[in-house]
């Protein structure tokens, strides 16, 4: 007997509509592009799926549920795999590229039974509204309308009813910070294992709220949200119950219908479908006043920092750069935190990152030991981030890192890694690969929201948040315009009409 073949792909990028930059094939190229058997080998046990980023992910967590579900009846066939790091909207042209790969590469794989699709969930481009569910039509070209489609997102995902034209069969993340990514690769490609082989037969049902913003920090590890994870785990205990996902958006997308959503899958049983995404849109509307917490501005807390005397010297204190988080799309090229920490912090010890190409490409034909003088910052976004002028003495040059060349400079106090792609900066390895060891500094500037706080978890001894006014400020969302009323925006007491307005007038 012939194999079912269900082909996997990945197109993954968290856009930042307000970033100024256009998001190219070519930063895909560079930061993770792979295909075919390389894909395959990468995804299977001995292979690292997403070097410098992640060992497993979504396409490895899929591949396994086929060795492990698929009763050698399944074949994984490797479209191609394309990852890179949050910023600004695709371009017309690299959202083009994408459908077109789509239906050149479905077309040659040959018959195909199914396809898993491995998003974010947050993409923007320029020239259409909805790129993913873009994509799921490219794919629809090639499979047509009955072959079933299973899609991984991010929990961060706008799910749109364009989207769910498509398919039903969305899985998301149900940690934060993620640590489930394989495991959400690995739903995805049960649902779709379990329907070929004839195990389950999915029905679906979803709810869309109208809010942005609720849930406090959102952890699911933390009081306000640890409940809803956990009914959701406990929904899923019911054999009826195939697979349950809680939206919650990100809030640098300008999507006019964007919000939080609920989506239940069950084995052939729509009313328990309706009535427990009912049940978790009930649950999340109810937090929905619980907002972040206010962050201090820089100096603030560089006073944090420095009365953390002991915390420092057992360890470092992370400082979130919070209005320039590169992990969340911004440039990287804060120089109101670097003003602050220059002017302000000379008694403590401070590693910190910034992007500026210019300065790279100028301190690369120098000597190390060299010093200078020179601007740095205000390449890309000058409005929000106006250069300043730094001294100092170059310490060290990489050719090759994720972001592109790389130089150390000392300004003082503060060491200074300059990059010339989006510095990403949130893991330790940021800086070891420089020679700085993480518990020498009294404070080390991050460029991540979350998922920093495991990687540091060893030294992190206080995490601090800054805010200067950025692209990925808590609420930009207050400059969107929504096609309707939505919380905290606008004062909204029930989500009834939200979800009829974005699930059902557009679908
Ligand atoms: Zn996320």
């Amino acid at each position: 007997m012939s194999k079912f073949r269900i082909a996997f792909c990945r197109i993954s990028q968290e856009t930042n509509a307000l970033s100024p930059l256009r998001t190219e094939v070519e930063d895909f190229r560079r930061t993770h592009f792979y295909q075919g058997e390389e894909l395959l080998e990468r995804c299977g046990r001995w292979g690292y799926e997403a070097p410098g980023l992640i060992r497993n992910a979504e396409l490895s967590g899929f591949v396994r549920s086929v060795q492990k579900l698929g009763q050698g009846k399944i074949e994984a066939v490797p479209l191609f795999s394309a990852w890179t790091v949050p910023a600004g909207p695709l371009s017309a042209e690299a959202h083009r590229f994408f459908c077109e790969r789509i239906v050149t590469d479905l077309t040659s794989a040959g018959d195909i039974d199914a396809v898993y699709m491995s998003f974010h969930g947050a993409l923007r481009a320029d020239d259409t509204v909805d790129p993913e569910a873009d994509m799921l039509a490219a794919v629809r070209s090639v499979l047509g309308p009955d072959a079933p489609v299973a899609v991984s997102l991010d929990l961060h995902a706008h799910l749109t009813s364009e989207m769910m034209a498509h398919t039903g069969l969305f899985s998301a993340y149900r940690t934060n910070p993620h640590r489930d990514h394989a495991g959400t690769g690995y739903r995805s490609g049960a649902l779709l294992i379990g329907q070929l082989l004839e195990k389950h037969h999915p029905t679906v049902a979803w709810r869309a709220l109208p809010m942005v913003l609720g849930g406090g920090t959102t952890l699911d590890f933390m009081p306000t949200m640890r409940p809803i994870f956990r009914r959701m785990t406990q929904m899923e205990k019911d054999p009826r119950v195939l697979d349950v996902s809680l939206l919650m958006c990100q809030l640098w997308n300008d999507a006019p219908d964007l919000g939080w959503a609920t989506l239940l899958l069950t084995d052939n049983d729509p009313a328990l479908a309706e009535e427990l995404a009912e049940e978790l849109a009930e649950l999340a509307w109810a937090v929905r006043h619980k907002l972040p917490p206010e962050l201090p501005d820089a100096s603030e807390a560089v006073a944090l920092a420095r009365a953390a005397t002991w915390r420092r010297r057992l360890g470092t204190v992370c400082l979130s750069d919070a209005s320039d988080m590169v992990g969340a799309g911004a440039t990287g090229e804060n120089t109101k935190l670097l003003r602050v920490l220059l002017d302000e912090a000379a008694d403590m010890r401070c590693h910190v990152p910034i992007r500026d190409a210019n300065l790279v490409a100028a301190l690369w034909d120098q000597s190390i030991g060299d010093s200078f003088e020179s601007a740095v910052g205000g390449t890309l976004d000058p409005d929000r981030n106006p250069p300043i002028t730094i001294s100092g003495v170059l310490l060290l040059k990489r050719a090759e890192t994720l972001f592109g060349r790389s130089v150390l400079v000392q300004l003082g106090h503060v060491y200074l890694v300059v990059t010339e792609g989006p510095p990403l900066c949130m893991k330790p390895d940021f800086y070891t690969q420089f020679g700085l060891s993480t518990t020498a500094a009294d404070i080390t500037v991050v460029k991540s929201l979350f998922p920093f706080r495991l990687y540091f978890l060893a030294y992190n001894r206080l995490t601090l948040y800054a805010r200067t006014g950025g692209i990925t400020d808590f609420d930009v969302y207050r400059d969107f315009t929504f096609d309707g009323p939505t919380h905290p925006k606008d004062a909204v007491d029930c989500w009834r009409a939200g979800d009829h307005r974005r699930r059902i007038a557009l679908a």
